[in-house]
């Protein structure tokens, strides 16, 4: 399979187009095939510095490498759509001498006008097919010396239809498609023309893209048609949604990859994320990594209904993966977070599993950097209170004399005084942490304790036992 990845460089990667750039990605190396990334940026009106480079940015920190691009061996490029434009031309011309397609003259003023009659009218705005009546030879005249754009005829008269692998048989009149502009003043093609000629010339044979292209497909049919060319296979992909089932924007949370690297989410973890939006593996398994995703993925599990963009469980989802970090790899990208708290390895592996996102790193570490605190609530003070938790206290204080306490010690110290005491469970672990901590939960307490040291296990304890 050849598959594609095609943006137009807007400024940042959207949380969308990483989704498609994924599933574009997964097919190619599921089918062990070819993966290209284009920039089409024929839109000279909309450029952005900086946007090619961010986006491939974005791509390689979530790990999409495409086999085809800019920065890549050449293949069927060069991959930036603004330096293929004699290449478009040449199919304008073709079209053209075919009479498919035709030199528009109208000024904006008209088409202006044109629109404000129809909409005061109540119809749908769209051409009125004045250029496409003119005399063709006195047109094509027209054309060496007048600014014009050039249509695509759009036959009237027709149902098109044509299969999309996500959502089947899809009938499509033409009568409701305006002809389309595929060469603009500015002798740049629109995205329709630039788009055809490269998926063919490229060998592109799969079209995955998001459910907002679906009214552009059958103009691109006709192209095809057109030009004699074998149809790609198209499957479009659903909308993303806020929970509120509204089209994912920018107003109800962030939509750009970046900001997602930002508030300190793995990029496996917002790769699983997308995965899921839209397909699902038919079990209720969650967690996948990309190995696993490029198994099991297919289009035929992608649903047609758009997918609810749920910020909850990428949280959750983004802790799990913190969990199965190595520790290793785990202290180095949590210490590179937060390079201005000096604490040992003990403390980081301690808030480890009450972490969502790096950004939550901080706030858990407190308890190591705080010098004093009070017990939080009602139910650590009681605890605290209880004879079985002084006796536990007290017998702590008495093993500790033999031992470094690091995490391996604390485990057996605790087990050996649960022996002793009898008491277990809740109430032998609980009090400890409130007593170290001030709080019913938080991180692991063989870290927090480690960390601590003896002394200042010794001094709490001694405080938790009001001595
Ligand atoms: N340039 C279009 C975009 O920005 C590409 C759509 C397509 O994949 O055909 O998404």
């Amino acid at each position: 399979m050849k598959l594609r990845f095609a943006p137009s460089p807007t400024g940042y990667l959207h949380v969308g187009g990483l989704r498609t750039a994924l599933f574009n990605y997964l097919l190619a190396r599921q089918s062990g095939g070819t993966f290209l990334l284009r920039i089409e940026d024929t839109d000279q009106s909309r450029r952005v510095e900086g946007a090619v480079e961010n986006l491939i940015d974005s791509l390689r920190w979530a790990g999409i490498d495409y086999d085809e691009g800019p920065e890549k061996d050449q293949g069927n490029g060069p991959y930036f759509q603004s330096q293929r434009l004699e290449i478009y031309m040449q199919f304008v011309e073709e079209l053209l001498a075919a009479d498919h397609a035709y030199p528009c003259f109208c000024t904006s003023e008209r088409l202006d006008q044109l629109r404000k009659e129809q909409q005061s009218r109540n119809l749908q705005t769209r051409y009125d097919g004045l250029c496409r009546a003119l005399d063709r030879e006195a047109a094509h005249t027209r054309m060496q010396t007048e600014a014009h754009v050039i249509r695509m005829k759009i036959p009237q008269n027709e149902i098109l239809e044509f299969e999309d692998l996500v959502r089947g048989r899809i009938k499509y009149p033409l009568n409701q498609i305006d002809d389309q502009i595929l060469l603009k003043a500015d002798r740049f093609p629109t995205y329709h023309l630039a788009n055809v000629v490269d998926d063919h010339l490229m060998g592109v044979d799969t079209v995955v893209r998001g459910e907002e292209w679906l009214p552009s497909t059958p103009k691109h049919i006709l192209l095809y048609r057109y030009l004699g060319w074998e149809l790609p296979e198209f499957a479009h992909l659903p909308l993303l949604l806020n929970p509120d089932r509204s089209k994912l924007s920018k107003r109800q949370g962030d939509v750009a990859v970046e900001d997602y690297r930002d508030r300190g989410f793995l990029p496996a973890a917002l790769i699983n994320f997308v995965a899921l939006l839209g397909w699902n593996p038919g079990d209720d398994r969650e967690l996948f990594e990309i190995d696993e995703l490029i198994k099991t993925f297919s289009l035929e599990r992608v649903n047609k209904a758009g997918a609810v963009f749920d910020l909850e469980k990428l949280n959750w989802m983004n802790g799990q993966y913190i969990r199965q970090l190595s520790d290793e790899r785990y202290l180095q990208l949590s210490r590179a977070e937060v390079p201005e708290i000096q604490l040992p390895d003990s403390a980081f592996l301690a808030v480890r599993t009450s972490l969502n996102t790096w950004q939550d790193l901080a706030r858990a570490l407190e308890i190591f950097r705080r010098d004093s605190f009070e017990p939080e609530g009602e139910e650590a003070r009681k605890m605290l209170e209880l004879e079985s938790s002084r006796q536990v206290f007290r017998s702590f204080l008495d093993g500790l004399a033999e031992s470094d306490l690091n995490a391996a010690d604390f485990r057996a110290l605790m087990k050996r005084i649960q022996k002793e005491t009898g008491v277990k469970g809740k109430f032998l672990w609980m009090p400890m942490r409130i007593a170290l901590t001030g709080q019913t939960h938080g991180p692991e307490l063989p870290f927090i304790v480690e960390t601590f040291g003896p002394d200042k296990v010794r001094e709490r304890l001694n405080i938790a036992l009001g001595q």
